[in-house]
């Protein structure tokens, strides 16, 4: 103990700082006579710096007054503040001013010159315990303040004295998080940022001493606010209250963020699966459980592979070692039924990148699947009647690898209806054509409505057209039965049962067209060739209705200006009395020549001129150039005669006719007795105003006759209901276009009915003799047809009246 403990004198390593060189070298034999070792001699300020920074020296000797009149006590100072070397001052001087100079140096001795070398001795030593000592005490200084550090603490000491409380930090610095509450210079200041419950627990603590422990929130302002933990007790001899403070805002904000979380987890609609490293489940929330109907208890320690999945996607997910994975998969509910779900799965990696913990998470997409499903259906369908639209229809016919008969269907006169008893019931009865034209059809099969009131039928497997004529026919018989509509009525609804007929085209793949793509326009040419054959059937594809389409267009661009370019003339066809043969009136019949097409029928043309419009426009120019020539020969003298102008419905719904009527009477001094209009049984469907004009026509005096009567399918009660003078009986039945029999009885039917009703009757299209010997055999009238004569030119006709005799 004795030798280690002179050992260490014997190591003690001192600075001499003398600027006189003698002492210095004296100082330095004395010194290493008693076992120190001297590291060098400085006889300035700058050198004896110098000197130290680079021997480290466990002690100076330094002398007060220097060289070059550099000063022992600053030198004293930075050396203790700098390197923290304890420092013994030499000199001569001893009086006051030079010691309370010396002493703000804190020396560790002060000698005065002359001394002894015992005294340096002796005084060398105590400096090097008080250093030893010292030493000890700021390692435990600095070991608090690692503590501290380490446990990212900070300390406050308040200590209250008369003037107040006096506030202290300790290891502040080494927990940068504390650094704006450390800042706080008072209590004043350190309450002033504490919330309401850190601001009641300090001065508990302070008032009645109550220990505080507490987490509570610290704002300082410009800086977010930060959680403490604190805790501070009150040491009543020290009258001294210490305490600790933490930073745990971390630890707050994790603790609220899973708080938030769970309460997310427990809320969401998201199936949520909480799985272990093995993908075992540990936890699932109440959405997983309403959604797929397995209880918590049931899945956990289970990998969703096993109940969940309805196929094993997951497999796929761990051997591609996924770490984040989203997409559809289909699941499987504890039922056993099957939803869609979009899918989650994400991994929670530690710190050694091992994927600790996996979450599963899925939404049933049930109803986004619907929806999309509905958007492509509405996509491909119509929305009124739910057939397929063109773009299905389109579809179908890219995919056809086989035989195929497509049928194109319009309905006859259906803007008829739809004009007069209203768009409601338009969409009522094209409605129930669609549920009839599809309950006819076999699952593949596509019905498609393209628009307005034409249909599309494509049947798969359909070579032969003898088939494809009987399902035609098929079609157009359902289209055909009585349909019954609800109109509303100022009394609530009414049912009205309407009678509706189509045209269709047929046209097969391969049989008439070498690409599928081409069967909608072929279908739709052999359409226009039914409706040009007098509606209410079906014609198949032929190859020279290829052109028809492209003739119509030209037809259409025709009309336009056949008016104003005087193409239109009319022929006059004599009506005669059928016993007598004698000539009784005349039906004109509008001609249209063509300058390139030549002579073109109106069973072509006038349907192109209702569908445009152009209707209104031709059938003022006829009935006024009609009247104008009845008239001219009227005031020629001729015989007075009956005229027959035809007028298209459409005429009713875009003009005034009997203001028209009245108008060209008027204008050509004609009697209105003397004219007879001509409609069809589509007006029979006509709404109360067209009622009201025939009222109003008949008012005038001019006759009405139902024209082409007996190939539509009028309601008796409403035939009953029109102010008719007179039935044409249609020429299908008079000259063997309709079958045999059928047409006797039809015929028959008509004769007795006009009879009953009192109407007068026309027979059209009378060609031979035996028809017109048939006819009277049934009941007298009159008659019109080529066995007596062909429609001619007004010059013609003009010399055939003259010839005539006297008004019967
Ligand atoms: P419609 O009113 O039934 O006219 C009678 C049609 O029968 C005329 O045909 C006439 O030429 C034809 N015809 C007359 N006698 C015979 C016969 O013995 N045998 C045969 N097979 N046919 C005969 P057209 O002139 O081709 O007229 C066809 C249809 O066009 C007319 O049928 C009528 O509905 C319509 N039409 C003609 N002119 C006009 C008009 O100015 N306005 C309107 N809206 N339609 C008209
Ligand atoms: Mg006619
Ligand atoms: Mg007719």
């Amino acid at each position: 103990m004795h030798e280690s403990a002179i050992k260490a004198e014997r190591s003690v390593r001192i600075q001499i700082v003398e600027d006189e060189r003698i002492v210095a070298l004296d100082l330095r034999a004395g010194l290493e006579e008693l076992g120190y070792e001297v590291v060098g001699i400085a006889s300035n300020e700058p050198d004896a710096l110098r000197l130290a920074r680079h021997t480290e020296p466990d002690l100076v000797l330094m002398d007060i007054h220097l060289d070059r009149g550099s000063d022992g006590i600053s030198a004293a100072r930075k050396l203790r503040e700098m390197l923290a070397v304890p420092v013994i001052f030499l000199s001569a001087y001893g009086e006051p001013e030079t010691l309370k100079r010396a002493a703000e140096a804190a020396p560790y001795g002060y000698l005065l010159k002359p001394y002894e070398l015992r005294e340096l001795n002796a005084t060398v030593r105590m400096a090097m315990v008080r250093r030893a000592v010292e030493r000890k005490t700021e390692e435990g200084e600095r070991r608090l303040r690692l503590a501290l550090e380490s446990a990212r603490l900070a300390v406050l000491e308040l200590r209250a004295d008369q003037s107040g409380h006096h506030l202290r930090w300790v290891g502040q610095e080494a927990v940068p998080e504390l650094l704006s509450l450390t800042r706080a210079a008072s209590l004043m200041e350190l309450s002033l940022g504490l919330d309401a419950r850190g601001q009641a627990a300090l001065q508990a603590l302070l008032q009645v001493g109550t220990p505080v422990d507490i987490t509570c929130a610290w704002t300082s302002d410009g800086e977010p606010a930060r959680w403490l933990e604190i805790h501070a007790r009150h040491f009543e001899p020290e009258g001294l209250v210490i305490g600790m403070v933490r930073d745990v805002s971390e630890r707050v904000e994790r603790e609220n963020r899973l708080r938030q979380a769970s309460v997310a987890f427990d809320a969401t609609d998201e199936a949520i699966l909480f799985l272990d490293g093995d993908q075992r489940v540990l936890s699932c929330n109440s959405a997983f459980a309403q959604l797929t109907g397995w209880s918590v208890q049931e899945v956990i320690g289970h990998q969703p592979d096993e109940f969940l999945f309805a196929r094993r996607q997951g497999d796929a997910v761990r051997e591609a070692d996924t770490r984040q994975w989203h997409g559809e998969v289909t699941c499987r509910r504890r039922d056993g039924s099957y939803f869609p779900a979009l899918q989650h799965f994400a991994a929670v990696v530690d710190e050694d990148g091992r994927a600790s913990h996996h979450v599963l998470s899925f939404a049933d997409i049930s109803e986004i699947r619907q929806a999309q499903h509905a958007l492509h259906h509405q996509a491909m369908h119509d929305a009124l009647t739910g057939l397929g639209n063109r773009a299905l229809l389109q579809q179908a016919l890219q995919g056809i690898d086989g035989p195929v008969a497509l049928f194109f269907m319009d309905l006859d006169g259906f803007k008829t209806i739809n004009d007069t008893l209203g768009h409601d019931a338009g969409d009522d009865l094209l409605k129930q054509v669609s549920t009839r034209v599809r309950s006819l059809l076999r699952k593949d099969d596509v019905a498609v409505r393209l628009g307005g009131d034409e249909f599309v039928v494509l049947l798969r497997q359909t070579a032969r057209e003898d088939i494809a004529l009987q399902i035609a026919g098929k079609l157009l018989a359902a289209v055909a039965r009585p349909v019954t509509l609800e109109l509303s009525g100022p009394q609530g609804p009414i049912l009205q049962s309407v009678l509706i007929t189509a045209s269709m085209g047929v046209a097969l793949y391969p049989l008439h067209v070498d690409n599928p793509h081409t069967l909608l326009r072929a279908a739709d040419a052999a359409m226009y060739q039914a409706k040009a054959r007098g509606r209410c059937r079906a014609v198949v594809f032929e190859s020279a209705m290829a052109d028809v389409a492209s003739h119509r267009l030209k037809l259409e661009q025709g009309l336009r200006v056949a008016l104003e370019q005087k193409q239109f003339c009319l022929a006059w066809q004599p009506v005669v009395d059928l016993r007598s043969g004698r000539m009784v009136g005349a039906e004109v019949l509008l001609r249209w020549i063509h300058p390139e097409m030549g002579d073109v029928p109106p069973s072509r043309f006038i349907p192109v001129a209702e569908d445009t419009g152009l209707i209104t426009a031709i059938g003022a120019w006829v009935l006024d150039e009609a009247v104008a020539q009845a008239a001219a020969w009227r005031a020629q003298g001729l015989e007075e005669l009956r005229v027959a102008v035809n007028v298209s419905v459409r005429q009713f719904d875009q003009d005034d006719m009997p203001n028209r009527v009245a108008q060209t009477l008027m204008r050509h001094r004609f009697p209105a007795g003397l004219l007879e209009l001509e409609l069809t049984e589509s007006l029979i469907a006509q709404e109360v105003s067209t009622e009201q004009a025939l009222h109003r026509l008949r008012a005038l005096g001019v006759r009405l006759s139902l024209d082409d009567f007996g190939t539509g399918f009028s309601s008796l009660a409403q035939l009953i209901a029109l102010p008719m003078d007179r039935l044409k009986i249609d020429r299908s039945f008079i000259n063997g276009q309709a079958p045999e029999g059928s047409a006797q009885a039809v015929v028959r039917s008509i004769v007795a009915l006009a009879s009953g009703l009192n109407l007068g009757i026309t027979a059209e299209g009378v060609e031979t003799l035996d028809q017109q010997q048939w006819l009277l055999s049934l009941a007298d009238m009159d008659a019109q047809g080529y066995f007596f004569h062909q429609p001619m030119s007004a010059d013609a006709f003009a010399v055939l009246l003259s010839r005539s005799g006297a008004p019967p």
